[in-house]
């Protein structure tokens, strides 16, 4: 730390010094100091300049065989005289297809930049004596920070309010147990991990909460000191990616093996160099899917912004693939599958339920145990929302009561206790308030509030309060049970001995549409599970109402999860669908038990312990609204509005681009096959079917166009319909395989057939132009079958994707330039009559209504 003074002197000094108070800054002041000093973030190293991005497109081994010949065939013009076309030509589509994948990469960037700021951290600050939350990076120094358990720390801060808070401060001093900080002044010389008062950017809070004064931001911090040293974290490849990437790879090395064979017999035979040249480079060409690796990112990364739209932020690239997969979702239930609005619904004080609430213990306890702030809106705990709401109504002032008995301190809610407690000073007499679930505080509690009389607690009374229970559980009523006692100068501060008072019960009706996302779930071969802290029988009536059980023998609770061994687990998991009364290590358990089940798990999660569970998961999921830093750190996405609709309608989304991506695969691949096939056949025969630009040109311009409008296909209305695809399975199924080779043999034979027919009527140079068009022709009514591979598309679906309609448009209208104007002899190729054009046509719409009325057929016979 540069300036000891932070942390030597007392707070009220280094507010001075910073020129604030615990009012906050001014907007103003905030302001002109953001400008002055520059935002709050570190400069972990450089970003990639877009000159490099664009450079980059040219690392790719296929793109460097392809320049490498442009400049061989340009020596080879140069000796012979003759001019450049055919090199210009190869440099054009080269430059054209880096210009494309360049410009594709930056929206991508642009879009991932602005989905990772939807999901940047934001914190609480006190500005104009008001509270509110904004973005991290917009902190100065000065500004007053409010910290709660399972907050990121911002900036280094001087704390001056502190109960309980603990920090985990391992990223920095490597210490793994969480260290309590409070606001004492420490001596100049104290080591980092000795400065208890401050909190240092890059940490965790874990428990507790605190005040702090910002004294350092960005690069300035301890975490800035060393953050130079720190990497950027690029986004690895998705398995598909790196599958497609060791396809493509085989594929480049078998290719490179037979040019580098060919050529060698051809030197031996003595012919002629430029032509087995040619023909090398074209066989290149012709098998190398070149758009393929490109294509696939474009669709994951559109998928994305989808995703984001439908309130999923997705933060690694590998769960879009991963999410089609997923067969079990693990959600919480306050605020996931509910609303989290919650309103109470009914008071019993000590044994039975009451209209009003006159005990002023169990008053206090309700407006002093409680956190809710009131600004211009509530902010809060929707739990203590509703019971500050609740007390307003009864015409309570909430606020002076609380500013006439100061609390002194407080043990802070946490969901293993499951319970708080404050404590103040009552009539001169220190009080401990305490609220939390049922359990907690009855087990707690050994005397009773009856009449305004304390009285022993019994078993008589305990019945009659769990039959409370009970009736008002039936009804789905979330309670919360309060208890007091008086502390004398001899017992201490712990959360026994307590004076029940009595239970609030709330209600937090589901969301809308849950039931139908539940539903769909079921249909859909995934398993919606309930996790959550309230007790068994209300979350046995919230299950039964959205219908993820009919019956309560499937509910049960995380206690008694605690006799199983973590192998019997994996049998057990399978009876329950309703967990309650669960603490985060129960989570953890849940997801590990159905993953040794082989299962794909996401899990829901918001507290600072659900860290591990969501981490484990297969999908963490992290939410946007009410989810502590930590936790939305650990997910994989991050639901912007918290609900359980949202996870559903991301697999839908998760299946419906993995399909997309298979049918730009077999798209683009069928292609490649083709032209081999043909090379190979011109090969044999001894002519040439195809120059390399020709090839070029349809694999790198009218194949990679309606392959990327692939990507905004509809998804199948039976998409939800079936069983979640098994993440195991290979990529080339049966299915798959009888696809590629079916349909590229039956054109490969078509092809060929349209090149002798127009090679015995009319001669090889419109054959040459017929086999070309015919090839173009092929590929864009293929573009229309791969809609959907599995089902005929002739009907009304076939016109349905208004992008593939524009790129097939836009593809007719290239065709009709280079085939009819004078361009068409770059491409080395003839004027064709109309007769021939529809002597083109006719075969290829055959080829293509075969395909469509097949799919059926192969469908039943190959397994998928
Ligand atoms: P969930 O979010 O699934 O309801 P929690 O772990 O948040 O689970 O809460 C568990 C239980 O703790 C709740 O059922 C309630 O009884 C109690 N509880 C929740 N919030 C508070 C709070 N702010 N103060 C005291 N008790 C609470
Ligand atoms: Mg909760």
């Amino acid at each position: 730390m540069k300036n000891k003074i932070y942390y030597t002197k007392d707070y009220q000094a280094i507010m001075e010094l910073l020129g604030t108070n615990s009012k906050g800054l001014s907007n103003e002041e905030a302001r002109s100091r953001l400008e002055k000093y520059g935002k709050n973030v570190l400069e972990t190293g450089k970003k990639e300049s877009l000159f490099i991005k664009f450079l980059r497109q040219f690392n790719d081994m296929m793109i460097i065989i392809l320049l490498i010949s442009a400049i061989i065939s340009g020596v080879i013009s140069y000796y012979n005289n003759e001019p450049f076309t055919d090199s210009f030509v190869i440099l054009a589509i080269v430059i054209l297809n880096a210009i494309m994948g360049f410009m594709q990469e930056v929206k991508a960037d642009k879009s991932i930049e602005s989905l990772k700021k939807m999901s940047s951290p934001t914190i609480k600050v006190k500005r104009e004596g008001k509270i509110k939350r904004i973005n991290v990076e917009n902190l100065v120094v000065g500004d007053i920070i409010i910290i709660e358990a399972g907050d990121y720390i911002p900036a280094d801060a001087r704390l001056f309010k502190c109960s309980s808070l603990s920090v985990d401060e391992s990223s920095l001093t490597g210490e793994s147990l969480p260290v309590d900080k409070n606001i004492e002044p420490i001596p100049s010389d104290a080591s980092l991990s000795d400065i208890k008062n401050i909190i240092f950017a890059g940490t965790i809070a874990t428990y507790g909460h605190g005040e702090g004064i910002v004294v350092e931001t960005g690069m300035n911090t301890i975490l800035g000191g060393i953050a130079s040293s720190l990497s950027t974290d690029t986004d690895a490849d998705t398995p598909l990616q790196v599958k497609i990437k060791e396809i493509s790879k085989i594929i480049s090395i078998i290719i490179g093996v037979i040019i580098l064979v060919m050529f060698l017999i051809g030197v031996f035979k003595g012919n002629d160099l430029v032509e087995t040249l040619m023909l090398s480079i074209s066989l290149a060409v012709a098998a190398i899917p070149e758009g393929l690796p490109a294509v696939i990112t474009i669709t994951l990364s559109l998928g994305m912004n989808v995703l984001a739209k439908k309130n999923a932020i997705i933060r690694k690239i590998n769960s879009v693939e991963t999410l089609g997969c997923t067969e079990i979702i693990c959600s919480d239930k306050t605020g996931t599958i509910t609303q989290n609005k919650m309103t109470v619904k009914s008071v019993c004080f000590g044994n039975k339920i009451v209209d009003e609430i006159k005990n002023k213990h169990f008053i206090n306890a309700m407006a002093l145990c409680n956190d809710v702030i009131k600004d211009e809106e509530y902010i809060g705990d929707p739990t203590e929302i509703a019971i500050f709401k609740y007390l307003e109504k009864t015409g309570l002032d909430v606020i002076s009561t609380r500013k006439q008995n100061d609390r002194i301190n407080e043990i802070p809610f946490d969901s293993n206790r499951k319970m708080m407690s404050t404590i103040h000073v009552i009539d001169g007499k220190k009080v401990i308030y305490s609220k939390g679930s049922l359990d907690s505080i009855l087990a707690n509690s050994t005397r009773i509030c009856i009449n305004n009389k304390i009285e022993k607690m019994n078993d008589e009374y305990i019945d009659e309060i769990r039959s409370i229970e009970k009736q008002e559980a039936e009804k789905a009523l979330r309670l919360i049970a309060f208890a007091y006692k008086e502390i004398d100068n001899t017992s201490d501060e712990a959360e026994n001995d307590l004076i029940f008072l009595g239970i609030v019960g709330m209600i937090d009706p589901p969301r809308d549409m849950v039931k139908e996302s539940i539903d769909e779930c079921y249909r859909a071969g995934v398993t919606p599970i309930m996790i959550t802290g309230d007790s068994l029988n209300t979350a046995i009536s919230i299950g039964k109402e959205i219908g993820i059980i009919k019956n309560k023998k499937e509910a049960i609770e995380g206690a008694s999860l605690d006799q199983y061994s973590d192998d019997e687990l994996i049998e057990v998991v399978k009876h329950y669908k309703v967990y309650a009364r669960v603490s985060p290590e129960h989570k953890l358990r849940i997801v590990k038990a159905w993953q040794n089940n082989s299962k794909i798990v996401a899990m829901t999660g918001d507290g600072v312990n659900d860290a591990p569970a969501i981490k484990t998961a297969n999908i963490g999921i992290g939410m946007g609204i009410t989810g502590t830093d930590v936790s939305k750190n650990v997910s994989d996405v991050i639901l912007a509005d918290d609900c359980f609709n949202t996870i559903v309608s991301a697999i839908r989304e998760g299946r419906r681009i993995y399909d997309n991506i298979r049918n730009v695969i077999l798209y683009l691949l069928t292609g490649n096959i083709i032209e081999v096939l043909l090379v190979f056949i011109a090969m044999l025969r001894g002519v040439e079917l195809f120059l390399p630009i020709q090839l070029l040109y349809i694999n790198l311009i009218t194949d990679s166009i309606p392959a990327v409008a692939l990507a905004f296909e509809k998804a199948d209305k039976n998409i939800m319909n079936r069983e979640a695809r098994d993440n195991n399975k290979p990529f080339f199924t049966p299915f798959m395989i009888s696809r590629l080779v079916i349909s590229s043999i039956i054109k490969t034979i078509v092809l060929f057939g349209i090149y002798l027919f127009g090679y015995n009527l009319y001669g090889i140079d419109v054959a040459n132009t017929m086999i070309f068009l015919g090839l173009i022709i092929i590929e864009m009514l293929f573009a229309i079958s791969c809609k959907n591979i599995k089902k005929n598309i002739i009907g009304k679906k076939i016109f349905d994707n208004s992008k593939l309609n524009i790129s097939l448009l836009i593809l007719v209208f290239m065709q009709i330039i280079v085939f009819i104007t004078p361009i068409r002899s770059i491409f080395r190729i003839t004027s064709i009559s109309f007769i021939n054009f529809i002597e083109v046509l006719i075969p290829c719409i055959l080829v293509f209504i075969i395909n469509e009325v097949s799919k059926n057929t192969l469908n039943k016979s190959f397994k998928d």
